[in-house]
């Protein structure tokens, strides 16, 4: 970083501060004041809430208002919104969408969820069955979206449809935008083996959306689509955490903890995982360089993959260390969880939920594959249906 804009960032850090005492100033106005300086996400575009720098940069501002004691925008509340749906609007949306969706979302005053999967399209996604038809200048959705985490909590939703069933199925896709609080849009909880409800199927029947909530070009959904899922593997696998953070910290506290419990197996264990924990922190540092200069890599499909295998293994050793009491599972009653926190909860908890990450943002299998054709350049498979139209594919 430069002194110039060392100067800058300290400077707008002081302004916002000295205009908003975080003592006294109500959490909202002072978010909303951090992101009309430009320091919400300084690598985001300047009106945006960004001012066109390094993403690494954000740091800096974090620590100064951080010790300042500033409120933060509470980012596990709006997981999707921060880590997919922004930069989606920030690449691919127009400048109405833009300035309409980024404020809100960043502050959190509107969350966000995303409605992708359906009973028959997870992995396959290109093949959904969700239409969207023209009607002037609105469409009308209907269909059945599945796994929909905090729709019940969602003002928004990121949302593709097939508009055009006689195109190949990748082709007749639309990205949408689509407000979860109009009629037609039917919530259910769908309780999963923590206990709790994250997630939830979601039925849409009749449900008007403008077309200027429409993101990108009709038939463009796809490539919006891989957009978001490449930034949702970034966003799972990639958190930028201290040594021993996350959940080898959880884990490494654990073994502290329980002296008893020790042997030399589950010793060895724990330092193999240690190792790979601080090898996927120090990948994640050399993707977010790479990024910063303008490089994406191949290390984000890689890093999600790790991620999942790595938090399973850990969360399998914590309940070995913790023998019996690690099967004592605290509370199973249905709850709808304010945010989810991988590392949070129980051992158990950790366990039951560290399934589940080697299936949300594309399944491991489907990430060796991406990694196997896209940067290893092995065979693909082949894909008999490419060019044939949906509407003719055997489902
Ligand atoms: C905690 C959690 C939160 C989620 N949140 C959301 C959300 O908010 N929004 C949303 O839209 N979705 C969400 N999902 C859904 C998730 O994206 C899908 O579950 C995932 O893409 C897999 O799809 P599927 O469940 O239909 O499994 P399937 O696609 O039916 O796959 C079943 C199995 O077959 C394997 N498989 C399939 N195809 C291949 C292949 N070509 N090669 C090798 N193996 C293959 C898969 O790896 C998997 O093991 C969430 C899932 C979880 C677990």
């Amino acid at each position: 970083m430069t002194d110039d804009v060392r100067a800058d960032l300290t400077n707008r850090a002081r302004k916002l501060l000295s205009d908003n005492d975080p003592a006294t100033c109500e959490r909202l106005k002072f978010l909303r004041a951090q992101f009309d300086l430009g320091l919400a996400w300084v690598h985001y575009p300047k009106g945006l809430g960004g001012l066109g720098l390094p993403r690494a940069f954000q740091n800096y501002v974090d620590e100064l208002l951080a010790k300042a004691g500033a409120p933060d925008n509470d980012p596990l509340r709006n997981s999707v919104g921060l880590g997919m749906a922004a930069p989606t609007i920030v690449e691919f949306g127009s400048q109405e969408q833009q300035s309409r969706f980024l404020r809100p979302l960043w502050t959190a005053e509107e969350l966000w969820c995303q409605l992708f999967s359906e009973p028959e399209a997870g992995s396959d996604l290109a093949g959904l069955a969700t239409r969207a038809v023209r009607d002037g200048d609105e469409w009308i959705v209907n269909g059945q979206k599945v796994w929909t985490s905090g729709a019940h909590k969602a003002k928004w939703a990121i949302l593709i449809a097939r508009t055009n069933p006689d195109a190949p199925k990748h082709a007749g896709l639309t990205y949408f935008v689509c407000d979860m609080t109009v009629p037609g849009v039917d919530v259910r909880p769908l309780r999963q083996i923590t206990g709790e409800a994250e997630f939830n199927e979601v039925f849409l029947t009749d449900v008007r959306i403008p077309d200027c909530n429409r993101i990108a070009a009709e038939g463009q959904g796809w490539q919006v689509a891989t957009a978001t899922l490449n930034n949702e593997r970034l966003a799972i696998g990639d958190s930028q955490i201290p040594r021993e953070g996350g959940m080898i910290g959880v884990v490494a506290q654990t073994w502290r903890n329980n002296p008893t419990r020790r042997t030399p197996d589950l010793h060895d264990r724990l330092m193999q995982l240690w190792v790979e924990a601080e090898v996927m922190r120090l990948t994640g540092i050399r993707l977010r360089q790479k990024l910063a200069a303008g490089q994406p890599g191949p290390e984000g499909s890689a890093m999600k993959l790790n991620f999942a295998r790595v938090a399973q293994r850990l969360t399998g050793l914590e309940l070995e260390i913790l023998a019996d009491d690690g099967l004592r599972y605290a509370d199973w009653t249905m709850r709808r969880p304010e945010l989810v926190n991988l590392t949070g909860g129980d051992a158990g908890y950790r366990y039951l939920r560290a399934k589940g990450n080697s299936i949300e943002g594309g399944t491991s299998e489907i990430l060796r594959n991406v990694i196997a054709e896209r940067v290893l350049n092995m065979p693909p498979e082949p894909r008999q249906d490419k060019n044939i139209p949906w509407k003719e594919l055997p489902r």
